[in-house]
């Protein structure tokens, strides 16, 4: 059984670790060098990026956490913590800054202000039939390399097409929350993601 940390300095921490327990992994919390040296994989949650990326400074993990995804550490990220994983950020406040991992640009609050939060059924590669989406003051993906594969995008409204769902190796990103759905099936899809990386090795 893998074990999957949880970053857990800020963000729906709980919601993750039950998630993973109920995919079939073994969930813990990370947050200090040594929880992040122990675990095969890491989840950063949902929550504040701005408030995530000082906080992951104040508790000296930017360093080690870049280290682990430039080595190749699976990681999943859910709306904060896709644009954690993001190389840029469109809108980025002045002193922002991104683990980064994923070739993409992130827009921050992309729905805007009328659609802070909303929910919605979207196809999602690898998984059958929908997956209920539920966006809170959700980012989207704006640009996406081709070395990106776009597992879902908005398919109603304005934002239609818009992509919220990415992979690029072992990383993993959703613009929206499944962990708070009930439904486990994306948390799935990492743990078959992080069971792969531990049986080819580390690249
Ligand atoms: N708007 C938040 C941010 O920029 C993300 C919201 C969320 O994680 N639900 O970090």
């Amino acid at each position: 059984q893998p074990t999957i940390g949880v970053l857990a300095v800020q963000g729906d921490v709980r919601e993750h670790l039950h998630a993973v327990q109920q995919a079939g992994a073994q969930g813990t919390t990370v947050r200090r060098p040594r929880e992040l040296a122990e675990v095969d994989a890491l989840i950063i949650p949902g929550g504040e990026s701005t408030t995530m990326d000082k906080l992951v400074r104040a508790f000296d993990l930017h360093g080690p956490l870049r280290e682990r995804l430039a080595a190749g550490m699976p990681a999943y990220g859910s709306c904060a913590g896709m644009i954690m994983l993001a190389d840029r950020i469109a809108d980025a406040r002045p002193d922002q800054q991104t683990l980064g991992g994923l070739d993409i640009t992130v827009r921050r609050n992309a729905f805007g202000r009328q659609v802070d939060s909303f929910e919605e059924d979207i196809h999602f590669a690898g998984v059958d039939g929908t997956v209920r989406a539920i966006f809170i003051r959700a980012p989207w993906v704006e640009e996406a390399s081709e070395s990106v594969e776009v597992l879902a995008r908005v398919e109603e409204g304005p934002a239609a097409g818009r992509i919220v769902a990415v992979r690029q190796g072992p990383l993993l990103a959703t613009s929206f929350h499944p962990e708070v759905s009930g439904d486990h099936r994306v948390h799935g899809l990492f743990v078959e993601i992080v069971r792969n990386y531990l049986v080819e090795g580390k690249q």
